[in-house]
């Protein structure tokens, strides 16, 4: 396999290995290699009827079903970049996405149209709008009928399915190259107004191929996608690698803990990657067992800390050991992993796990403030040069001169690497905590707080506080069934951290709030923090 290739390559290769082989295995339908090439045919010779030319942006805001691969392959075989919208964001969040994508077309669910979209694609560049019967569902019965059949489509739209089905060549001369935009990435705009990294074809090619040569999977493997498609984890290590490496992607819609388990004594998966908060919520689940883990030859962690404790009692319970990986949209998903011969070391000072070591043809640096490389066990930003890295972000040439000086990622992470080249990430920059002028990262207290055994979730901020300045606050959800109060845990913390870094405040949760993705999401829990603070101002 070229890496300088592209997945409609990768796919046609998989048709002429394995035509008959499932590519997409979703509740009740089957596709084979052979069937997603027609269909994804078909979509793009459509969409070059509708007018859609060459690096024209095509959105594709679709949960994890057959009919978002048959709307990105048929995308790209049409010339143009996909920019995958997260199917949580409100109307609002999509029509900046439109706008700044200036999409000419857009793929959904006729729900989501019907529901939301209608007025929001209106008011934006979007020419072509193609809605499919991917529908939301309620419960697992719901999610049984939902196979890849037609449903009364929106008025206005063309159907995805019927479009898919209706025959057709994708147009000559479209083909993606190896420097193309496959993807504008928006980022979930944490520090300000979402950026669209662009991810190019060989961006994705080369972790599409890390992937499939790097986790010492059986021939034709069984991939579970448990990160959502739209995000950059499951587009790269989900998708992409499945399909580079001709294998089988199992798709349920979304995360839903009882489905998934299902899916895995069903479909005997041997890879799948998740963040950590997700394989705590199986590990949660009453009808879950060992058994359920055991076709995996590899589980990874993905776009989100792993606590080591919890890496532990899931090893503990089930079996697997979760293997770390780090990565960012910017650097089309991992830029580091842990090679499947080797376990993360834990580091003895601070208790963190190890992401990983860099990719061979990826240079991790950590710099300083002025950007001088720092020594080996020293914490620094963690930057990164790489045949992954992104060539910035969309039409946006003062953030990517800011986060990409002369081509290299800055990271916005703080992180040290040992003198076996080992990666650590500390924390992001923006999330340290100021007690009186000590330095804490919420990730060490996050880590301790994981090792108490009724701990389900751990999320710890920085709080406004009139005598430090800040002081730490930590938000816990507790594990089925556990007993414990905001006393005892803010005491374990004292126990094992310095005086300065534990908990001065916990506060328990039902659930901590998540991305899509799945991750724990500090800066609502600090919004959060604000709203009461901005209430109690108001009383005073
Ligand atoms: P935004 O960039 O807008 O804040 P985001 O957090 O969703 O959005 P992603 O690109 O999905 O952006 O996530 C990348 C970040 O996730 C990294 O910068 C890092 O902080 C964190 N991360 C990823 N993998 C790991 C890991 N193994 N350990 C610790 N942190 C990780």
């Amino acid at each position: 396999v070229d890496p300088a290739d592209s997945l409609v390559h990768a796919l046609r290769r998989s048709v002429t290995e394995a035509p008959d082989r499932t590519f997409l295995a979703y509740f009740d339908a089957r596709l084979t290699y052979r069937e997603v090439d027609e269909l994804s045919d078909s979509v793009a010779a459509h969409l070059a009827a509708r007018g859609l030319e060459r690096g024209d942006r095509v959105a594709v805001l679709l949960q994890n079903s057959p009919h978002f691969v048959l709307a990105v392959l048929g995308a790209w075989k049409a010339g143009a970049t996909v920019v995958p919208v997260n199917p949580m964001y409100k109307s609002a969040e999509v029509a900046h996405v439109l706008r700044d994508g200036e999409v000419a077309a857009l793929i959904c669910s006729d729900r989501a149209w019907e529901s939301y979209l209608r007025g929001t694609a209106d008011g934006s560049p979007v020419r072509i709008v193609l809605t499919g019967c991917e529908s939301d569902f309620q419960t697992r019965n719901d999610a049984r009928v939902l196979t890849f059949e037609r449903l009364p489509q929106a008025p206005d739209a063309d159907d995805l399915v019927a479009v898919a089905r209706q025959g057709g060549k994708a147009p000559e001369g479209r083909d993606p190259r190896p420097g193309d935009i496959a993807l504008i990435s928006y980022t979930s705009g944490t520090s300000g107004t979402p950026k669209g990294a662009t991810n190019t074809h060989a961006n994705i090619m080369y972790n599409a191929e890390r992937q499939r040569t790097g986790l010492a999977l059986p021939e034709a493997p069984v991939y579970y996608a448990l990160a959502p498609l739209f995000h950059i984890t499951g587009m790269v290590c989900q998708f992409g690698a499945g399909l580079n490496s001709a294998g089988t992607l199992v798709l349920t819609y979304r995360f839903e803990p009882g489905v998934v388990l299902e899916a895995f004594a069903e479909h005997r998966p041997h890879y799948t990657v998740g963040p950590a908060t997700a394989f705590m919520a199986l590990a949660a689940h009453p009808d879950v067992t060992p058994e359920h883990f055991a076709s995996f030859a590899n589980i990874s962690s993905g776009g989100a800390p792993l606590p080591p404790a919890l890496m532990e009692k899931f090893r503990a319970g089930f079996g697997p050991y979760i293997r770390n990986g780090y990565g960012l949209t910017e650097c089309t998903a991992p830029c580091a992993s842990v090679p499947p011969e080797l376990e993360a070391p834990v580091d003895p000072v601070s208790g963190t796990l190890a992401v990983g070591v860099p990719g061979a043809d990826t240079v991790v640096r950590i710099v300083d403030d002025a950007g001088e490389e720092v020594p080996f066990g020293e914490q620094g930003e963690i930057v990164v040069r790489g045949p992954q890295v992104v060539p910035g972000y969309w039409r946006s040439p003062e953030a990517t001169a800011e986060t990409f000086p002369d081509g290299e990622l800055r990271t916005g992470d703080i992180g040290f690497m040992d003198e076996q080249g080992w990666l650590y990430v500390v924390d992001r920059k923006k999330d340290m905590i100021n007690a009186s002028g000590f330095k804490v990262w919420p990730r060490e207290v996050e880590d301790v707080l994981y090792t108490h055994p009724a701990v389900r979730e751990a999320a710890v901020v920085g709080v406004p506080d009139g005598y430090r300045g800040e002081t730490v606050k930590a938000y816990i959800s507790l594990r089925p069934g556990a007993d414990t109060d905001p006393g005892a845990l803010a005491a374990y913390c004292k126990e094992r951290l310095a005086a300065y870094k534990y908990p001065r405040q916990v506060e328990i949760l039902p659930d901590l709030p998540k991305t899509a993705s799945g991750k724990i999401l500090r800066r609502e829990l600090r919004s959060r923090v604000q709203d009461v603070q901005n209430r109690s101002d108001d009383s005073q």
